[in-house]
Parts: C-alpha cells; structure tokens; sequence
C-alpha cells in the first residue's frame, strides 16, 4: 500500500471547506484541525496557522501543510462546499485578526 502524505490524508479525510460568499463570489477555504479550523486564502496564498506564519518570518516559503491541502482539493475537487454571505465573510476577518493579535503579543 502506498504511503499517504498528510496532505493526502487531510484531503481523503473529507477536512477541507470551502466557502463562498454572496454577492462579491469572493471564496475562503478552511480546513479543520484537531483543535481549531485554519483559514486559508489560496490567492494571497495564505493560512492563519502557526506554521505559515514562522514560515513567512524566517524564510520565503509561503506555504503549509493546509495550504497544500487546499490546492489538492481543489484539483482533484474533493472539498465541502458552502456559501455564505458577506456580512459573515468580515465576522470571519475580525475573528482571524484577533487570533493573530493575540499570537504577536508574544513578541
Ligand atoms: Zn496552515
């Protein structure tokens, strides 16, 4: 049997969303973790989790595991579709923000 990458694994398990928001069609992905959900913007490209943003401080790779996951559902469309509207794409925003602000207290 071949040897399942974790992002076969995240994609197989059925753990990658996407979201897409009304009336702006803009999309968001998140895929869930075993504590909290990461979102993921495949444009920027960007993830909200602790590996992409030392990733992004000490190097040049902008990429994870989630992000990594994301393409792979995307391609091989095997992802969780819903659709949202706008008002809860900036509940969303707010709520990663505060995430983050509270990971840079830190430092
Ligand atoms: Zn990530």
């Amino acid at each position: 049997m071949a040897q399942h990458s974790k992002v076969d694994e995240v994609v197989a398990s059925g753990r990658v969303k996407r979201h897409i928001f009304k009336p702006s069609g803009r999309e968001l992905w998140t895929v869930v973790g075993s504590r909290i959900d990461h979102y993921i913007d495949l444009e920027q490209p960007y993830c909200s989790c602790k590996d992409f943003y030392y990733h992004m401080i000490r190097s040049s790779n902008r990429t994870c595991y989630h992000i990594e996951a994301a393409r792979l559902a995307k391609q091989t469309n095997r992802y969780t579709e819903t659709t949202l509207n706008d008002e809860e794409y900036q509940q969303i925003l707010v709520a990663i923000i505060k995430d983050l602000t509270a990971k840079k207290k830190k430092i």
